[in-house]
């Protein structure tokens, strides 16, 4: 024990703990949210300091001197530091890595907060030098040093637009001592406001709405619960005007970052600004400068997918997340974190308001809005004239699906064209097919390193891993038998061939993460989509979600059963969602939609409660279920998992972890295995899990904190890879 003055830092490693080191010599004033390099090990590190305490359980003697700090003031103000501080609490994962979350790369690693440039200044010879002579003898270096006496410093940039060709006459103004180059300090002028377009006046709903999220101010969770099409970003837009005329700012979380260019239009049209984009696509200096306009103020509106949830903001006012149901918002590695969970835990914190969006509400938000917890709007009917979209359910034991689509659904297709609509065929399977058999000896393709089957794609005439990414060329005969191969089952490549034979005049577009890999893909297929240029879309999740495609007016679902009969209990939420996200693109303009849904279960009562009742109905009968079965939003979950080259070392860590939990005050909490997670061998690796149900929050957490510190000390833990996931939303 020591009483010296130390400081304690966070340091990118995986360990909890922070790390006590005695001040560098001769520092000035060192607060928390500023970084120092600090000797860790035989490396220097970048390391935050996250407080400044009077004394160390260390002695003195063990304890290192920091080194210098990088940065003159604080990078993360207390707000930004209390954030880090609680997500690494209630993730239990190790501190320095949340900072390392919450960091753009470029301060990761220790650069400049700062922008600096580089920028020409007159020097005092510069200033009395006589310019009528320099015009006479030079007058492109008279030009420049003109420029530089009306003001100086000039950035490059600045020079660029003011004396076309200035880099010529730099050297003979230097050479004669009448300017400098210096580094300043890159600081953009605000963003400009552009002229607004009000949008439609609100209709009774959205009045409401608006008038309640209007009569709170502080800390609320509200919650949009409006049928897609209802007008939902209207509201959200109402709500981001009023902060902004406030002087306040404004983050906007998007589940990804292929929603935004419809809603970086609205914005820039309803409220005449610019949002800054802050996704982990921007190139890492992009995203730094976005980062520092969040935290200086400069932008008032910031768009961004989960990981934006960090950014720190000098004034803020509002947090919209849109799509709150979305799993798009937990990370599902390194700290998994919820995005949304933190925007609430944020906003608390700052005393602002949050307000979430959905059309198919996640069953923890419907909950949380039953208790009182959240205040709950309702948009019940879609804005404007559009109607809902009409249901109906193809049972494919009486109109057997050839090549997945079934006569109904091919007429409605039919129908849809000659009506001059659009068409959107929905297949939550990418590639050709999801299986490769052989029909000889029944063998089925499978990956070498993963218990899982290879799929078929037809582009590169492949089999590939969706699991660990493996691909080898595709087997045409059978490596036993030596019959011929056959693709079985359907993917979005193998219907998008199949609807190319059946409508040869028509143009197929295809959207799915394949499809849209190369740059500018995507842009090009959604304007294709957008225009109604393309009548017929094939797609993925990645079509489902958000977009507004004026002219379609039929959805098909291929295949929905493999939802009803999931093993996860959130798979009746999930295919819900789904399918209400995927049938709310159809109609929303002046025609009524049509969604076919083809299934070889109709009789499901899954199907009568979403076909009479919609999700809502959807939503009552899973939180029945949830509660009879003590399953979250009732119950908290965590799982540890835990990974290794053999099957035994990563049974015998959670065997490990499950003994020390039962020696650790486990009351109030149920231990669920050690058993081999469904997916057993992953890129090669043995996979186990053990799980962690608990009444509440509290008594979770009480368990979880020592024993991840006791796992984390464990000789086990260096043979295995291992995590903590708290709230899990995928248990398999
Ligand atoms: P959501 O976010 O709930 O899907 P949007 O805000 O995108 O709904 O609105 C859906 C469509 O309805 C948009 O084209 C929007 O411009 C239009 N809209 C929204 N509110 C109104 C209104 N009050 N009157 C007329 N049209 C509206
Ligand atoms: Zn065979
Ligand atoms: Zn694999």
């Amino acid at each position: 024990m020591s009483r010296a003055r130390v400081l304690r830092v966070a340091v990118n490693v995986p360990l909890a703990r922070l790390f006590d080191y005695l001040p560098p010599d001769g520092a000035g004033t060192l607060v928390p949210g500023m970084r120092l390099r600090v000797p860790f090990g035989r490396r220097r590190q970048v390391a935050m300091l996250m407080d400044v305490a009077e004394g160390s359980e260390l002695p003195a003697e063990r304890l290192r001197r920091a080194g210098a700090p990088i940065d003159e003031d604080a990078v993360l103000g207390p707000d930004d530091l209390w954030l880090i501080r609680f997500a690494s609490d209630y993730y239990h994962h190790p501190i320095g890595e949340v900072v390392a979350a919450a960091l753009p790369a470029a301060l990761r690693q220790g650069g400049p907060v700062a922008a600096r440039v580089t920028a020409l200044a007159l020097t005092a010879a510069g200033r009395d030098a006589d310019a009528a002579r320099l015009a006479r003898r030079a007058p492109r270096q008279a030009e420049l040093l003109d420029a530089l006496r009306a003001h100086s410093p000039l950035t490059e940039h600045a020079l660029d637009g003011a004396v076309p060709g200035w880099r010529r006459s730099r050297k003979g103004l230097a050479d004669k001592g009448f300017i400098e180059t210096l580094e300043v300090a890159d600081t953009p002028p605000p963003l400009a406001a552009a002229h607004a377009v009000p949008g439609p006046p609100p209709n009774a709903e959205q009045r409401q709405a608006l008038e309640d999220l209007r009569a709170h101010s502080g800390f609320g969770v509200s919650l949009l619960d409006g049928v897609t099409g209802s007008g939902k970003t209207e509201v959200y837009l109402h709500r981001v005007a009023d902060a902004l005329a406030d002087g306040r700012q404004v983050l906007m979380l998007v589940p990804e970052i292929g929603l935004t260019p419809q809603l970086v239009r609205r914005v820039r049209e309803r409220i005449g600004i610019e949002p800054l984009l802050l996704h982990s696509s921007l190139p890492d200096n992009a995203r730094l400068h976005a980062w520092r306009r969040a935290r200086d103020g400069s932008a008032p509106l910031l768009l961004g997918t989960r990981s934006a949830v960090f950014t720190p903001l000098s004034r803020p006012g509002l947090i919209v997340v849109d799509e709150e149901h979305d799993a798009s918002y937990k990370q599902q590695e390194g700290l998994r974190y919820s995005a949304r969970d933190l925007a609430i835990a944020r906003a608390k914190q700052l005393d602002i308001p949050v307000i979430l969006g959905s059309a198919t509400p996640s069953l923890e938000t419907v909950l949380r809005c039953r208790q009182g917890a959240y205040r709950r709007h309702v948009l019940a009917a879609r804005a404007g004239n559009a109607l809902p979209p009409l249901l109906r359910l193809v049972d494919l034991n009486r109109h057997p699906a050839a090549d997945g689509l079934s006569a109904p659904l091919l007429a409605a297709i039919d129908r849809t064209l000659k009506a001059q609509g659009q068409a959107l065929i929905f297949l939550n399977r990418r590639g050709f097919a999801p299986t490769l058999i052989c029909p000889g000896c029944g063998k089925i393709a499978e990956c070498s390193r993963c218990d899982a089957r290879m799929t078929v794609h037809a582009a590169g005439k492949q089999l590939r891993c969706h699991h660990c990414g493996a691909s080898r060329p595709l087997e045409r005969v059978c490596p036993d038998c030596g019959s011929a191969c056959r693709p079985l089952g359907q993917g979005t490549e193998r219907i998008e061939e199949t609807l190319a034979a059946h409508y040869p005049s028509q143009t197929v577009t295809r959207i799915d993460s394949d499809s849209t890999r190369l740059k500018g893909t995507m842009d090009r297929a959604l304007a294709l989509a957008t225009s109604g240029e393309s009548q017929i879309l094939v797609g993925t999740q990645m079509l489902s979600k958000g977009h507004h495609f004026p002219n379609l007016t039929l959805v098909g679902v291929v295949n929905a059963d493999q939802g009803l009969f999931s093993t996860d209990f959130r798979g009746g939420e999930r295919l819900a969602q789904s399918l209400v996200q995927v049938a709310g693109r159809a109609g929303r303009e002046r025609r009524q939609g049509e969604v076919i849904i083809q299934t070889a279960f109709a009789a499901h009562p899954f199907w009568q409660r979403l076909m009479s009742g919609g999700y809502a109905d959807v939503a009552e009968f899973a939180l029945a279920e949830r509660e009879a079965a003590a399953w979250p939003p009732y119950t908290r979950l965590a799982l540890i998992r835990a990974s290794a080259a053999e099957r035994t070392a990563a049974h015998r860590f959670l065997d490990d972890a499950r003994r020390k939990a039962l020696q650790l005050d486990a009351a109030g909490v149920r231990l669920l295995g050690p058993v081999s997670a469904p997916m057993e061998r992953r890129a090669g690796r043995y996979r186990a899990q053990l799980l962690i149900q608990s009444g509440g929050r509290q008594a979770l957490h009480a368990l979880l904190r020592p024993l991840r510190m006791q796992l984390e000390a464990s000789h086990g833990a260096r043979q295995v890879r291992w995590s903590i996931d708290v709230d899990p939303i995928e248990l398999f």
